[in-house]
């Protein structure tokens, strides 16, 4: 009632005042700049500016007692172990007292995206029997200084209140991408982060060991090195977990997660699903599962076939198929280029080639899919080169076949760029060790130059033996748009066999 009341005065001694013969235009515009400010801020909903102000918390995501447990973790057993040995700190507060031992106020999760890192802190809130609320620190990013430090102070509240109402003895915050508001600060210049940042910090030093509830502060990010020091000290987040893409065991186990209520046919094998999807992180081996559902949904199939998951690791690794119709001309182009890669891809590393694809797909207009043989973390010199030889063989066939090369080469040369740059890094070129911050570029330049003019003519050399294989291949891909890989590799055979009977 207090309100309308007040509102109803104004315009009176507004009136009142014109009455006077006073100038009231200053008040009027005063008055709405205000009520714009106040209007703006209650929308953001950090602002507790009384009525009108509600705070707005369906951005941030709570939950007052999560159901995802540890074992619902495909792999990272690492990480799990970790991760269980620092929430120890929260099962066993009452040892952790007698002994006088800081607690632990933050875990800090690094690893990339769609590994799972949501899901530990949610995990870790499960183990414990504690209150969990999550937000992104692009949550806190806002257009008003003060907000996202309000922001915190609420969270830290809310998490007290969450937890007492529930009667749990701990509460996990998580703040999912804290590099957006804890990057590294560089000069005087004052951001808005930086008191979002200064609060989050003087709420974490103000946790003490016998807090009731005890709170525990988890942040993911996936880069690491970008973090402001004054995060990563004693007291802050000092336990560091760091969460790996997974490798093919684990792929195997979040496959088996993922495919638990999904019906499977005889021939699907999650291990050579495993094998086939190298570099993929758990959201995208979730993915690939639900995908080859929908696939089999729309067969019209009783059960998931092993085609519907081949289906789904390209869709997954290429982007969706797309309608877009080359011309005659350029998709021979585009089945020669890809023939390319996938001799080469056969002659360095015999087996490798799982298909060769003329479907426009994502960006790709044709693709080749190499069986990884095995997981592998380090490279040697000849590894990389023979990758590279994949990589350049594309272009080297449009230049065999039509004289010149194309913008669809683009990808490749960054891939071989890539990995050139990487032989020089590691010590492995004639340049022998460098430090590249004062190493010269241009001996650098020219050094990834001279290797891969040396790697383009050895791929050249490779590719011009083999005019037979790539003729009858063309005009199979060019009807069929796939070729298997065991289908191409008798091929390859084949014509092998013939070029040394005709020696
Ligand atoms: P992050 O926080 O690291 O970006 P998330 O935890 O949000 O990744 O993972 C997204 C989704 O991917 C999860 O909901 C889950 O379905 C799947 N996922 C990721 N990693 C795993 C894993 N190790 N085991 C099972 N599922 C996983």
């Amino acid at each position: 009632m207090g309100k309308e009341i007040f509102y109803g005065i104004i315009p009176g001694i507004l009136i009142f005042l014109l009455f006077l013969g006073v100038n009231i235009a200053p008040f009027v515009v005063f008055g709405a700049v205000l009520a714009g400010i106040y209007f703006l801020m209650a929308r953001q909903g950090g602002g507790n500016m009384g009525g009108l102000a509600t705070r707005n918390k369906s951005s941030r995501h709570t939950v007052p007692k999560t159901n995802v447990t540890f074992a619902d973790i495909g792999g990272q057993e690492r990480a799990k172990k970790e991760l269980k040995e620092s929430l120890d700190f929260l099962i066993h507060k009452d040892k952790i007292e007698q002994y006088g031992i800081r607690p632990i106020k933050g875990v800090l999760l690094a690893g990339p995206p769609g590994t799972g890192k949501t899901l530990m802190a949610k995990a870790a809130a499960n183990y414990t029997n504690s209150a969990f609320l999550a937000a992104s620190g692009s949550q806190f990013v806002e257009m008003y200084v003060g907000v996202g430090a309000q922001r915190i102070r609420e969270m830290f509240k809310e998490i007290r209140t969450m937890a007492e109402k529930n009667g749990q003895s701990s509460g996990i915050i998580f703040i999912d991408e804290i590099d957006v508001i804890g990057g590294k600060r560089e000069g005087q210049q004052q951001r808005e982060y930086d008191q979002t940042l200064n609060q989050l910090l003087t709420e974490m030093d103000g946790i003490a060991t016998n807090d009731k509830p005890r709170i525990l502060v988890m942040a993911a990010t996936n880069r690491k090195d970008m973090l402001d020091s004054a995060l990563l000290r004693p007291g802050r987040f000092d336990r560091h977990v760091t969460v790996d893409l997974p490798d093919k065991a684990a792929r195997q186990q979040i496959l088996t997660i993922h495919t638990e209520n999904k019906p499977l046919a005889d021939n699907v094998i999650l291990e050579q699903i495993a094998q086939e999807t190298f570099g993929f992180s758990g959201a995208q081996l979730e993915s690939v599962a639900n995908e080859a559902a929908i696939y089999a949904m729309r067969d019209n199939a009783s059960k998931i076939e092993r085609k519907h998951f081949s289906y789904a690791v390209d869709k997954v690794m290429m982007g969706e198929k797309v309608d877009r119709e080359a011309t005659g001309e350029e998709k021979r182009r585009v089945a020669m280029h890809e023939l390319g890669h996938a001799i080469a891809s056969e002659l360095v590393r015999p087996g490798s080639v799982s298909q060769v694809t003329l479907s426009p797909r994502g960006q790709a207009l044709g693709y080749v899919r190499q069986n990884p043989m095995e997981d592998r973390y380090l490279y040697t010199r000849d590894a990389l080169e023979k990758q590279i030889i994949v990589c350049l063989a594309g272009a080297v066939s449009e230049e065999i076949y039509y004289g010149g090369r194309s913008t669809g080469s683009k990808n490749d040369f960054e891939q071989a760029l890539g990995m050139a740059q990487e032989i020089v890094q590691s010590g492995m070129s004639s340049l022998g060790i460098v430090n590249m911050k004062l190493v010269d570029n241009n001996r650098v330049h020219e050094e990834v130059n001279r290797l891969l003019e040396n790697l383009l003519e050895q791929t050249r050399e490779m590719l011009k033996k083999y005019d037979h294989v790539y003729q009858t291949s063309v005009s199979i891909l060019l009807e069929q748009e796939v070729l298997h890989g065991d289908f191409f590799r008798d091929l390859l055979k084949q014509d092998t066999a013939n070029a040394e009977l005709a020696m």
